[in-house]
């Protein structure tokens, strides 16, 4: 806000600043100033603050003082990190030219300065910035009258995907891809960003003419270099228009630099199972309910070795397929590195492989280096013992096609073998990375350049001799370049002749006189002649090293998918055989039967405290038709487990993993819902009862008869009446209308009628033991229904106080017997004494018990640690 246009009361670099700034309003300018990137004004105040970095001041500006800071170029990487994360975007700009070139054009020039590049979150490329183990999408949503498509892509590995969606699967698909940054157009209205906002995704709004869909088929032509887009298949308005404004904001933000991408792949939701946000969010597949990634699924499967690998398996777990062939393919994959002797090696081979989709990518942005060079190295050298390992063994398709991807890369490894030293540093800059032998003149300057350097050790012994003081040194500066030291003691002897016909005096210090001699500058203009020279020749080699290698990008990108197949299957393999997980059989079937299955998740973080995990069986088809099982049960009985892991069964399985059961048989699984009554969702703020409602109508208007279907606890939100009449006309259509196959968990006793009144519903329950009143929970399914919910057990568990438990108990029985002579409620309930009344307790119980009231009503439970809660209930208890 206070920053004005330029005028001439401003000094010339501020007024470079501003018209530079002036384009890049919503950015903060990282402006080069020799070693610093310079932040004033507003971005200065924001980015101290951000970055808890000094603010300081820097001339005036309208004779107000300008606010500064500052980042050594050296750190910038930290800096922008912590900025990006904070959601700042950061123009950087840079010097164009040495200074001695702006002197040229006179005093007051400035150096001449642009913005090379936009950082945003969904365009880094940098190693540091990003996560080795996940994919960093940048996607776009464009909406072309009624189609809407969304294109992305992840400028790190230079994917590239395109697809149409129907506006209702939106929010399922961005929640499936879970992009760092998502392009929108104003076209975006109301209700889809509040699509967006419930997916925590804040869009970058562009203009119309980004996302203009012929504008799109230019840029996408010039992008790719080719005339038309046919090559790759055919796009509709809406596809051309997302994909058109990527590649626009590829441009924009990189400032020209296209990074590699591959050509754009249409992606067909019919061929994957659906899964919409909610169902993510509740299965805890990549991320657990309390946000991180500890506690999902994908914690506990994965343990691949290569960060390709992992960004496989997160994308196999986010989009399971729903092609039987495809899926069968990945599982004889997985057989096959389970029996294979040579896994072992195998995986060996793969720990030593780098990152090449990355490297690639920084080498096709012209922000790659040396040690970019040394990955692809790497990653051949590692196929090739890949190969050999291999040698002709029969390997299923899927494997048998990835072999065939890690060949043809012999020539290049050998001139990367041969080109490079072993371990080069991170920048081309200074040299140092081609190594010797590789290329006669590069050798020949070298030898110029260190010879130079031992001519000068000798010249020190001669010119000591020569002057008689044996502390005199020939030393280096970049001020004065090679120079001749002794101590100022010497000053009379030094600066008179014989010894000042060839030492001539350049500069005193407190304590030293330096000279240089005819014969040092001549040696000196030599090395650093050689010295220069080398270093362009590496320059040079570099660059062709790195065509070289953009020349085989394709083919590599193809190396790098090969080698991440192979680790997902291995590693898929490993977790099978350790977890003792096996083969499911997948078909066309409506089948769904697990024998002995377990809940990945809970069973490992079961396994630290020692417990067992009790495997239980799933037969949504059990001969008798019924593709719907009713589940009752005490809470804490293992409800949610239960329904959670056949879900995550269906899910493992056509991702085309092994499956946590003894035997599983999953007949295709198009969509999966996953839903949880109200009252587990509290802390997202809106409605909740209200929440629960628009997500069960989801799925009553998009379930087909492939879906799988869990309902936790659906209706709880409201009323009991409300509440259960909801959820057993819920029920009615799914099985019914729908007719989906599903696990509906219960405390609505009430629902196990259902069960006789519909064909295809079964009851089961987890069996608990009532043993001296109290529960012990056999997590046990079984079929037939609960005959009571042990709620008050349970309370009793959770150390609710015993006058409580008592009153509970009686109220219980009251209520109960008021339901066997079929009283209604209300009237019941009116029959009821008063809790203090009824209570056989001392006369102080009253005046007790409106303090413990009282102290109840003070509290705020949103405010409570877990601690202090504990800390209440001991208040609380002692009031008794
Ligand atoms: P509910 O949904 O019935 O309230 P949960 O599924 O949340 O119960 O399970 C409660 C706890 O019981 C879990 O956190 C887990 O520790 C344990 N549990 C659940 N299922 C099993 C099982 N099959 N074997 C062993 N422990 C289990």
């Amino acid at each position: 806000a206070n920053v004005k246009a330029p005028d001439a009361s401003v000094t010339p670099m501020m007024a470079q600043y501003l018209s530079i700034k002036a384009d890049y309003a919503d950015a903060l300018l990282f402006y080069r100033m020799g070693d610093f990137y310079e932040l004033f004004f507003d971005d200065a105040a924001a980015a101290a603050e951000a970055l808890d970095i000094a603010l300081t001041k820097r001339g005036k500006h309208d004779g107000d003082d300008i606010p500064m800071c500052g980042v050594p170029v050296h750190a910038a990487e930290g800096y922008l990190l912590t900025l990006i994360r904070k959601g700042f975007r950061v123009a950087v700009c840079e010097q164009m030219e040495p200074p001695s070139e702006a002197k040229k054009r006179g005093a007051k020039s400035v150096v001449r300065r642009e913005v090379v590049r936009l950082v945003t979150p969904g365009t880094l490329t940098e190693d540091t910035l990003l996560d080795a183990r996940r994919h960093n999408y940048l996607a776009a949503l464009a909406r072309v009258r009624d189609d809407w498509a969304l294109a992305w892509c992840d400028i790190s590995t230079g994917a590239f995907h395109v697809m149409p969606v129907g506006q209702s699967r939106i929010g399922a698909e961005i929640a499936r891809l879970s992009p760092s940054e998502l392009l929108t157009t104003d076209a975006v209205d109301e209700t889809m960003r509040e699509v967006l906002g419930d997916l925590c995704v804040w869009p970058t709004v562009l203009g119309a003419a980004s996302f203009d869909s012929t504008a799109a088929e230019g840029r996408l032509c010039t992008a790719y270099g080719v005339s038309t887009l046919s090559g790759f298949g055919t796009f509709d308005r809406a596809e051309l228009s997302a994909m058109g404004a990527v590649v626009d904001y590829l441009d924009i933000t990189q400032k020209g630099a296209l990074p590699r991408l591959t050509p754009p792949r249409s992606e067909a939701t019919s061929r994957l199972m659906q899964i919409d946000a909610a169902t993510r969010r509740n299965l805890e597949l990549t991320h657990s309910l309390q946000g991180g990634r500890a506690g999902s699924l994908l914690s506990v499967i994965d343990r691949t070795v290569t960060a390709a690998g992992a960004r496989l398996l997160e994308r196999r777990l986010s989009s399971p397929s729903r092609d039987l062939s495809v899926i069968r393919g990945r599982l004889e994959a997985v057989r096959w590195a389970v029996e294979t002797p040579l896994a072992d090696r195998l995986r060996d081979a793969l720990r030593r492989v780098p990152d090449l989709d990355r490297a690639l990518s920084r080498l096709a942005l012209d922000r790659g280096g040396p040690r970019d060079l040394a990955a692809v190295r790497n990653a051949c050298e590692q196929a090739a013992d890949i190969l050999r390992m291999l040698g002709g063994t029969d390997l299923p398709t899927t494997l048998d096609e990835a072999r065939a991807a890690l060949s043809g890369f012999d020539a290049l490894r050998g001139t990367l073998a041969a080109a490079l030293v072993a371990d080069p540093p991170l920048l081309a800059r200074d040299g140092g990375f081609i190594a010797a032998g590789h290329d006669a003149a590069l050798d020949e300057a070298r030898q110029l350049r260190d010879e130079g350097r031992g001519v000068i050790a000798r010249m020190q012994a001669d010119y000591a001799q020569q002057a008689g003081i044996s502390g005199l040194k020939i030393k280096h500066n970049n001020v004065l370049g090679y120079f001749i030291e002794t101590t100022a003691t010497h000053r009379d002897r030094m600066l008179q002749p014989p010894l000042s016909d060839t030492f001539i005096h350049r500069q005193t210090t407190a304590n030293q006189l330096r000279f240089t001699t005819v014969e040092l500058s001549e040696i000196e203009t030599r090395i650093l002649n050689a010295g220069g020279e080398a270093l362009d020749i590496e320059k040079r080699l570099f660059a062709d090293l790195r065509a070289q290698v953009l020349d085989a990008a394709p083919a590599l990108s193809g190396l790098a998918l090969g080698l991440a197949e192979f680790d997902l299957s291995l590693s898929l393999a490993d977790l099978s055989r350790a977890r003792d997980w096996t083969m499911p059989q997948v078909d066309d079937s409506r089948a769904f039967r697990i024998e002995g299955g377990r809940h990945p998740v809970v069973e490992a973080a079961l396994e630290a405290s020692g417990t067992p995990f009790v495997a239980n069986d799933c037969a949504l088809d059990a001969g008798d038709g019924a593709a719907v099982m009713l589940l009752t049960g005490p809470n804490m009985a293992g409800k949610s487990t239960f329904l959670r892991q056949n879900a995550l069964i269906a899910l493992l399985a056509q991702m085309g993993s092994f499956v946590p059961a003894r035997a599983a048989r999953v007949g295709l699984v198009s969509q999966i819902f996953s839903r949880v009554g109200a009252s587990d969702d509290l802390a997202r703020g809106r409605s909740t009862f209200m929440v629960e409602m628009v997500e069960t109508a989801a799925i009553l208007n998009q379930a087909d008869d492939r879906a799988l279907v869990i309902l936790d606890e659906i209706g709880r939100g409201t009323a009991t009446y409300d509440g259960l009449s909801i959820a057993w006309a819920v029920l009615e259509h799914l099985q019914a209308v729908n007719r989906v196959r599903g696990l509906f968990a219960t405390h609505y006793h009430e629902l196990t009628q259902l069960a006789g009144k519909l064909d295809g519903v079964r009851n089961a329950t987890v069996a608990v033991k009532e043993w001296q009143g109290e529960v012990i929970f056999l997590h046990e399914v079984r079929d037939g229904a609960a005959d009571r919910s042990y709620g008050v057990q349970v309370a009793k568990l959770a150390g609710l106080p015993a006058p409580v438990i008592e009153r509970a108990r009686t109220v219980l029985q009251a209520l109960e017997e008021g339901e066997r002579e079929r009283a209604a409620p209300k009237a019941l309930i009116d029959d009821l004494p008063l809790f203090s009344a009824a209570a056989a307790a001392p006369p102080t119980q009253s005046k007790v018990a409106s303090e413990a009231e009282e102290r109840l009503a003070a509290l705020n439970p949103d405010d409570l640690s877990p601690r202090e809660a504990l800390q209440a209930l001991y208040d609380l208890k002692a009031l008794t």
